[in-house]
């Protein structure tokens, strides 16, 4: 995937990326910081489940993983991402993406590439009692109890090892994502500040 981020090479790029379990509140946080920044909000799992809605050849491969609460294989999403990036030249906060070692390994070496770097690594920290009775009573398809248990499985064993790659590299911001809506988001703008 050399150079996949060529393209954004813009003068003011910020790269902030949202790491936290699923039921969180990443997207909803991710959107409202876009928003206010006037940056990009790219939700991989908002990319995919408009490929699932549409039934493209993409979407019905992605579908059954993660209808499961499996991952889509990193290929699948480096590709799919990596095409939209392109001309991509604002700042942008990536959701959802990297959620696996190596999809993290194949960010870093493309924005070696041309000398781009991550500005910050957001850990929204949520209590695991809240995170369940957030993701039963969203509705969303993938929010059934069995699969629920699987997500949780898979954001331990493949999405948590980031936060530790990420704090070797001094990036990671830990924020208290338990309180309210406001509460979280000014705590969000205390380390953007
Ligand atoms: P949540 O974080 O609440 O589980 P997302 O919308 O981020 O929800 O992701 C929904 C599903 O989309 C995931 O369970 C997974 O199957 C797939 N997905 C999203 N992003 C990625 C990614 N970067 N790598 C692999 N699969 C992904």
């Amino acid at each position: 995937m050399k150079g996949f981020w060529i393209n954004i090479c813009g003068v003011n790029v910020v790269i902030v990326i949202f790491l936290g379990p699923p039921g969180a509140g990443k997207g909803t946080k991710a959107k409202k910081l876009s928003d206010y920044f006037e940056w990009r909000h790219l939700s991989t799992g908002d990319l995919l489940r408009n490929e699932v809605k549409n039934e493209t050849e993409l979407g019905l491969l992605a579908n059954e993983f993660m209808k499961k609460g499996d991952l889509v294989p990193d290929k699948i999403i480096i590709n799919m991402i990596s095409n939209i990036l392109v001309n991509q030249n604002a700042g942008i906060v990536l959701d959802g993406f990297p959620r696996t070692i190596d999809q993290a390994r194949s960010l870093r070496h493309s924005l070696e590439d041309i000398s781009k770097k991550i500005d910050k690594v957001l850990f929204l920290d949520v209590e695991e009692s809240k995170i369940i009775s957030r993701l039963t009573n969203r509705g969303r398809k993938d929010d059934d109890p069995k699969v629920i248990v699987n997500r949780l499985k898979t954001y331990g064993d493949l999405t948590q090892p980031l936060i530790s790659f990420y704090e070797k590299e001094g990036l990671i911001e830990k924020i208290d994502g338990n309180g309210t809506e406001e509460n979280v988001f000014n705590n969000l703008l205390k380390v953007m500040a």
